[in-house]
């Protein structure tokens, strides 16, 4: 008898196929049914023990690993597919971008760059997004495992770009001004990552106060500029935010864009929560400006429901990105024939293997038409602006930041508590929810307030989830004051 070779495929391939068809079926139940079962549940302990044993030395069945999958991964996920899940900002993922990570994977390539069709979806998924943003055709850019990799890559033209002399070269301690940056107090955590990896250090990222509306102070800008010259800074880099964190606030993206050009700095803009707003017929205008941008990060795996990872960065000059990241490498030259003439897509960016993330973008966008996108995007944020309705019409619930986009930011206020317990209230009443099931969301403190805040970047929420999720934060509430004051001894 022959000897067969021992490879990764299947010896039995029909009895593959039917173990491949089941799990599709399986996966496509578990995506009908969402919203019966609970936003979450905690990984139970005798299953998490199962996660410390060791490394299995020898094949078992497909169809026991299949199991075992189900049973203790699947079974336990964040919950961010659910449609009351409105915890951390993220997308609730789909089951047309799983199919194309599937395929992506299927398909194999490697998207560092060659002579595929892949380099060209990937190409094209970019010429997309760009149209999406309003930036020119021949800009800029690459796909990223998501925002803080996007923004980092900007970060990093724009300091190249900026910076005196050749610093990939020489370095920074070749500068005689060191670099600023600037952003808002209500900038994301990962630009102080990335500015402390590109060697700045945290205190190069100036943070500029915000408004009560926690936009950006403009004024404050100009002046801390304008000091900065003085001391013998040099100002390089303004961060605007298109979407905070933790409200949703979007800077003065036209104003930023002037003061960047009178005062020679490089706008880079964080629309990692709102640049896709852009999709929306009736809410785009809240990004206007954002053309203007010398780069801008945004990120396919929020409002976009792209299943993790997909961010983006588009930068206009590609010239600039391309003098940031490129080697040249020898061994890797483009011929003019042959595999390796499609051009290298590693040379926009960090990695050098990439995975094919465009795919399931491009499915996504195919399958559904942007204007889909843009009814969802509308959709929630109308929502965010009916809950904040409600929430100003209830006495006890108490509104803490205008709403922009798709998040709200309240809090549970029985009137006459301290501080302090009503923060430890507030907090009680969302593990609560998220204890029981019924509904996810996360607190946040700005501008020294505590809250509550529900974060709706999600295509499967209804009126009527977002509705009983807030009648069982009153009903909640309420139980936990009673609760209280009978525990408590009278005074
Ligand atoms: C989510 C987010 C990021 C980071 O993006 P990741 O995709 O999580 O890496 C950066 N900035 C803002 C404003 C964000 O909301």
């Amino acid at each position: 008898m022959e000897e067969r070779l021992e490879t990764l495929d299947p010896e039995d391939w029909q009895a593959y196929a039917r173990e491949v068809h089941a799990t599709l079926d399986r996966a496509i139940a578990l995506t009908a049914s969402l919203g019966h079962d609970p936003v979450w549940r905690p990984v139970p302990a005798e299953i998490r023990a199962g996660f410390e044993s060791g490394v299995p030395r020898e094949p078992s069945s497909l169809a026991d690993v299949l199991d075992e999958t189900w049973a203790t991964v699947l079974s336990y996920p964040l919950g961010n597919r659910h449609p009351r899940y409105w915890m951390w900002y993220m997308g609730a993922s789909c089951l047309t971008g799983a199919l194309g990570d599937f395929l992506a994977a299927v398909d194999g390539s490697n998207l560092g760059g060659g002579n595929d069709a892949a380099v060209e979806v990937e190409r094209q998924v970019l010429r997309w997004l760009k149209e999406i943003i309003g930036f020119p055709p021949d800009a800029g850019g690459t796909l990223t495992s998501g925002g803080t990799v996007a923004n980092l890559i900007g970060l990093t033209v724009a300091r190249n770009r900026m910076a005196q002399g050749n610093i990939r070269e020489n370095g920074l301690s070749s500068l005689k001004q060191p670099l600023r940056y600037y952003a808002s107090d209500q900038v994301h955590a990962c630009h102080q990552k990335a500015i402390e990896l590109l060697g700045l250090g945290n205190r190069a990222l100036r943070r500029v106060p915000t408004r009560a509306d926690c936009r950006m102070q403009t004024a404050a800008l100009r002046a801390a500029i304008a000091e900065d010259r003085a001391a013998g800074y040099s100002p390089a880099c303004v961060i605007a935010t298109a979407g905070t964190v933790n409200t949703g606030a979007i800077d003065n993206l036209r104003e930023l864009a002037g003061i960047c050009r009178e005062e020679g700095l490089w706008f880079h803009v964080d629309g990692c929560i709102g640049a896709l707003a852009r999709l929306s017929e009736s809410h785009r205008g809240l990004l206007d400006g954002i053309e203007l941008a010398d780069s801008v990060a945004l990120d396919p795996h929020k409002m976009m429901h792209v299943p993790f990872e997909a961010g983006c960065v588009l930068v206009r000059d590609a010239a600039a990105q391309l003098q940031s990241f490129s080697l040249g490498s020898e061994y890797l030259e483009s011929m003019q024939r042959g595999v390796s003439a499609g051009g290298w897509l590693f040379d926009y960016g960090i990695q050098t293997s990439r995975g094919f993330r465009a795919l399931k973008i491009w499915l996504m966008l195919k399958e559904h038409g942007a204007n889909r996108f843009g009814r969802i995007i509308t959709r929630n944020i109308d929502q965010a602006r009916r809950i904040a309705d409600r929430i100003d019409a209830e006495p006890r619930l108490h509104l803490l930041w205008p709403v922009t986009l798709d998040i709200v930011c309240f809090r549970f206020d029985p009137g006459g508590l301290e501080t302090a317990a009503l923060t430890a209230l507030n907090i009680e009443i969302m593990i609560r929810l998220q204890e029981s099931g019924i509904a996810a969301f996360s607190d946040t403190t700005v501008h020294g307030e505590h809250g509550l805040r529900i974060a709706i970047c999600n295509h499967r929420t209804t009126d009527e989830d977002l509705a009983s999720a807030l009648d069982a934060v009153l009903e909640l509430g309420e139980r936990l004051c009673k609760e209280r004051s009978v525990s408590e001894p009278a005074k």
